[in-house]
């Protein structure tokens, strides 16, 4: 598989345990070390429920779909979670996608995102 980011073959070290599984990483391990995922959790209420932020890279990326493998542990977390029912997926949030969820009413949600976008001047 090649790092969606270099475009270079994602090499993965190889041994006993894992010789024969597939490789899930779009991401290689220097273009990893570069681009870290960074985890940072919120919460904040919404019409009378709650919104799980839950944000993995602390910048803007323009190869979104290099962070595709990391998202299992998030599914398995809200899998666990008994009160969120909706899990949502952006590449980027912000201002204007909170107040759309405010105003759809669907209850508690899960909301998973690569950048969560605070200022006005920051775009794709
Ligand atoms: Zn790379």
């Amino acid at each position: 598989m090649l790092c969606e980011i270099c475009k270079r073959k994602v090499k993965t070290r190889r041994n006993l345990h894992n010789l024969f599984d597939p490789e899930v990483h779009h991401i290689c391990e220097k273009c990893f070390m570069e681009h870290p995922v960074i985890l940072k959790k919120s919460t904040m209420p919404i019409e009378q429920f709650t919104l799980h932020l839950n944000q993995m890279l602390d910048r803007v990326t323009q190869f979104p779909m290099a962070y595709m493998s990391f998202m299992k542990p998030f599914y398995l977390d809200f899998i666990k979670r008994k009160d969120v029912e909706i899990i949502l997926y952006f590449d980027q949030t912000g201002d204007q996608i909170f107040e759309i969820l405010d105003s759809l009413k669907l209850g508690s949600i899960y909301l998973l995102t690569l950048y969560e976008d605070i200022g006005k001047g920051e775009k794709l």
